[in-house]
């Protein structure tokens, strides 16, 4: 939280003691900031959880090397979030994947078009193999 926003409600809680303002008014205005912040951060959630995956935990941390980029031939790394999506660190690029993904292997085979390393993964009972970049 701001300071400017903790110094705000110290000022209204100092309005309030010296007759200025009404209690019931600095509660309402307090509390209709903090919904509007709660409504704002539940509407951009998966946003949120992406950038706080790339902010608080270095990504060869939180990753497992999966499959080649096919631009710098590097490996990239499977990060786990509400989506999953690949990075490669060196071309500072994400993909995207899909959600509920249940196991993932890359397969050792380069898509004729991006040369990118295709993956396979499980969703249910399929078995799908995809370019991460087409
Ligand atoms: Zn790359
Ligand atoms: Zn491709």
């Amino acid at each position: 939280m701001q300071p400017r926003v903790r110094a705000e409600i110290e000022g209204n809680c100092k309005k309030v003691r010296e007759g200025k303002q009404s209690l019931a008014e600095v509660i309402e205005k307090c509390t209709s900031f903090f919904k509007e912040r709660f409504l704002f951060f539940s509407k951009n959630i998966d946003k949120i959880d992406m950038i706080f995956d790339k902010l608080y935990k270095p990504l060869s941390e939180t990753g497992k090397r999966l499959s080649h980029c096919g631009d710098c031939k590097r490996y990239m790394l499977l990060i786990n979030s509400k989506l999953p999506f690949l990075n490669c660190s060196e071309c500072d690029k994400d993909y995207k994947l899909m959600h509920n993904i249940e196991s993932i292997k890359p397969m050792n085979k380069n898509c004729a078009i991006c040369n990118f390393e295709a993956i396979s993964f499980k969703q249910g009972k399929f078995e799908i193999i995809i370019c991460p970049k087409c």
